[in-house]
């Protein structure tokens, strides 16, 4: 394949002309983005073939079309905070939540690259654990309907979407795997609520990740009450995180 045809073409056609590349004929269903970046940077002569050999391994590979991931962002996640049935419109729901449902689902839709999402996941001992104590009302008690995510949010999630299920409000889980994530610059966050989960997850992940860029979309947050949100928003400020 003569490298002249690669150096200035767009990534879909880079896909084709892969495709033709038969040192890859029996992966190329199951390609990711990064392995045409790298591809390029072999012909720009930045990196040996052997090196993209070795990269491609199951960690590079999505089970997405190459054609349905072409384009998307690595380096932007977005993290949909606990839309669950039971902070929405259930046990501990508020009129503000529904009223973000929509701003969500068209965050999600907009989303250029990977969403995850986190459900706030609690089992029969509720009442016994320390956050019953202190909130005794049961909720999200894992496979009830609650604990499922609202049904707008439901639709939108796709197979291959993380998801993180959590025992409290922050999830050392999700910071963690966002820290191994490589070439990340930005975690936006939304979701539920504003004052414990969506605070507590985005003061980890700056916490975990100090030299990526923390945002939070402010229309796409509720409290447990409209002052305890923008109390919230003030203090992710105060930390550094964009409240946008
Ligand atoms: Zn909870």
């Amino acid at each position: 394949m003569e490298s002249i045809l690669i150096k200035d073409t767009t990534k879909q056609q880079r896909i084709e002309l892969i495709r033709q590349w038969n040192t890859y004929d029996d992966g190329l269903d199951n390609c990711d983005i990064d392995l045409f970046d790298m591809y390029r940077d072999y012909i720009d002569g930045k990196r040996e073939i052997a090196e993209i050999n070795q990269a491609f391994t199951p960690e590079y590979v999505m089970e997405e079309d190459p054609q349905a991931v072409q384009g998307k962002r690595k380096d932007k996640v977005l993290v949909v905070v606990d839309m669950q049935k039971d902070f929405v419109d259930g046990v501990l729901g508020t009129p503000e939540a529904v009223a973000i449902v929509e701003n969500v689902v068209t965050a999600i839709k907009e989303h250029d690259g990977d969403v995850i999402y986190t459900r706030d996941t609690h089992f029969a001992n509720y009442m016994e654990t320390q956050e019953g104590k202190k909130l005794p009302v049961p909720h999200c008690i894992k496979e009830t309907e609650g604990w499922q995510l609202c049904a707008e949010t439901e639709s939108l999630r796709k197979p291959e979407d993380k998801v993180f299920d959590k025992p409290t409000f922050g999830s050392v889980e999700l910071a963690e795997y966002l820290k191994e994530k490589s070439g990340l610059k930005e975690v936006v966050l939304v979701g539920l609520c504003t004052d414990i989960c969506v605070i507590s997850n985005a003061m980890l992940i700056k916490a975990y990740l100090p030299e990526v860029e923390v945002s939070v979309i402010e229309k796409c947050c509720a409290g447990v009450t409209p002052e305890s949100h923008k109390n919230a928003l003030e203090a992710m400020k105060m930390c550094q995180i964009n409240v946008v």
